[in-house]
């Protein structure tokens, strides 16, 4: 059975690639019938940041990544907090003790500053030179018993130092050559991260560990703990680096990278999702074909490990508004519609407080569907450029030709329909019945309904006001 975990620390907010790992662990989860976990790993008290444990929980519920055990959900195979687990990693500690694969160090972090600050003048990779590795039995009990505080560290070897990546292929890294040997348990009882990590994954029976390609020089040192164990490790597979369409790094603090932003940004969850599938690659993707929006079911159905390419993952942010757009539509054409219909009223009455006109689901609704091909947030409809449907336009003073336009109101009033297209025509035909140039016309029109001087064709916003408002708006002015 296929049983994969999510590992975040709560060191901050969820971030882009962060999504993208539970993301696919979760598909990967779901497209086998297998468990998704949710783990936290906050060994690392001091770069805990709070309400962040939270925040990630509400992000990938928004994200609809459904996490079949977790701290909120339980599971058999608790606690999922790590700081929970410490009395686990203090008798698993042990057996590596005993066994004679880690061994106490009582280095003082001056000793191990003057290792590194030596390293650093000659240019070399600051290393632990393992000198506690050969205390004897006596010196251990001597030094624990005058009170020296002490870590524990685990003897590095070169027995494995390659792996058969899942995605990347085969990967060959004797972490003995270029480190000393690490802490896995710190002076203060804590475990570092590469000590809890394996023994949870092995005790929570993790069967596959996708994760970000930054932890692929740590896995063959992961492998190494398993040996000690005598436990069958998972298999490894790391997702290639998320960088901007140019190919720059992301940084975190552009506001781009943050889940939070975007969804703040009105971008929707479906929508997020499938961009960065459409960029991380793992699912059929038709060259050529355009973007279509899949569900998480399609997603999972499609997902495939080998279909995920070990390059860097560009992002295009087209893409993005693409993904946007199509998820409004496909709200507007299923039962989500209404919510999105109330959604827009309630961002109109926030935006124009003041005197919103017609904002009738029906009217509302029509605008939406209209605005669809031309719009990638909803949020868009509010903006000044748009505002015209809302309220009364904020006209300037200027010269309007009054007769013309009472002439106008006339005509417009016998129409049965109010539709662009019979608009169109109707307007094209009373400009030539009444002398006057069309385009001029339109300019006039286009500001007495909107105040714009750009923005949709008139015949589209009489549309969109209907007939009563468009009419009104003329009068306005010729009164
Ligand atoms: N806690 C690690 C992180 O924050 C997890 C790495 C892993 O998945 O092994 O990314």
């Amino acid at each position: 059975l296929t049983r994969v975990r999510f590992a975040p620390s709560p060191t901050g907010y969820l971030h882009l690639g962060g999504l993208r790992t539970a993301l696919y662990n979760y598909l990967f989860a779901k497209s086998r019938g297998g468990t998704f976990v949710l783990r936290i790993e906050d060994t690392d008290q001091t770069r805990k940041v709070e309400g962040s444990i939270g925040a990630l929980m509400k992000d990938l519920d928004w994200a609809g990544i459904e996490c079949h055990e977790g701290p909120k959900q339980g599971g058999n195979f608790g606690p999922y907090i790590q700081s929970e687990r410490l009395q686990i990693y203090q008798e698993h500690i042990n057996t590596l003790l005993n066994n004679g694969s880690a061994y106490k160090c009582f280095c003082t972090e001056r000793r191990l500053n003057l290792i590194r600050r030596d390293a650093v003048r000659s240019q070399r990779i600051p290393k632990y030179d393992n000198r506690c590795r050969t205390l004897s039995a006596d010196d251990i009990k001597e030094k624990i018993n005058s009170g020296i505080p002490y870590c524990i560290r685990f003897k590095l070897s070169s027995d494995c130092s390659s792996f058969e990546d899942l995605i990347f292929g085969g990967i060959a890294y004797d972490v003995s050559l270029n480190e000393g040997d690490p802490v896995l348990m710190k002076s203060d009882g804590f475990p570092t991260y590469h000590f809890a990590n394996v023994v949870d994954d092995h005790l929570m029976n993790v069967t596959h560990v996708l994760r970000g390609v930054e932890w692929q020089i740590s896995t063959t040192k992961h492998l190494l703990l398993y040996k000690a164990f005598g436990w069958t490790p998972p298999q490894f597979g790391h997702l290639p680096l998320i960088v901007n369409s140019d190919g720059t790094k992301l940084s975190k603090r552009q506001s781009d990278v943050k889940v939070e932003d975007y969804r703040i940004k009105g971008i929707y969850p479906l929508a997020l999702v499938n961009y960065i599938t459409l960029s991380g690659g793992g699912f059929e993707h038709v060259p050529g074909e355009g973007v279509r929006l899949k569900t998480m079911d399609e997603l999972a159905q499609e997902f495939q490990i080998d279909r995920i390419s070990s390059h860097p993952s560009r992002l295009n942010p087209d893409l993005l508004e693409e993904c946007n757009r199509l998820e409004i539509k496909r709200q507007l054409q299923s039962p989500d519609q209404a919510q999105l219909v109330a959604r827009l009223q309630e961002l109109i009455k926030q935006t124009y407080p003041e005197k919103s006109l017609n904002i009738s689901k029906e009217h509302v609704e029509s605008v939406l569907n209209w605005a669809v091909a031309r719009i990638t947030k909803i949020e868009d409809l509010v903006s000044p450029a748009f505002g015209f449907l809302w309220i009364l336009p904020n006209r300037k003073p200027e010269d309007v030709n009054a007769e013309l336009l009472r002439k106008l109101v006339d005509h417009l009033a016998s129409l049965d329909q109010f539709e662009e297209i019979t608009l169109k025509h109707s307007l094209k035909e009373f400009s030539s019945d009444n002398d006057v140039k069309f385009p001029a016309l339109m300019k006039m029109l286009r500001s007495v309904l909107s105040g714009l001087s750009e923005g949709p064709s008139v015949a589209e916003m009489m549309q969109l006001l209907g007939k009563n408002q468009s009419l009104d708006r003329i009068k306005a002015v010729v009164r």
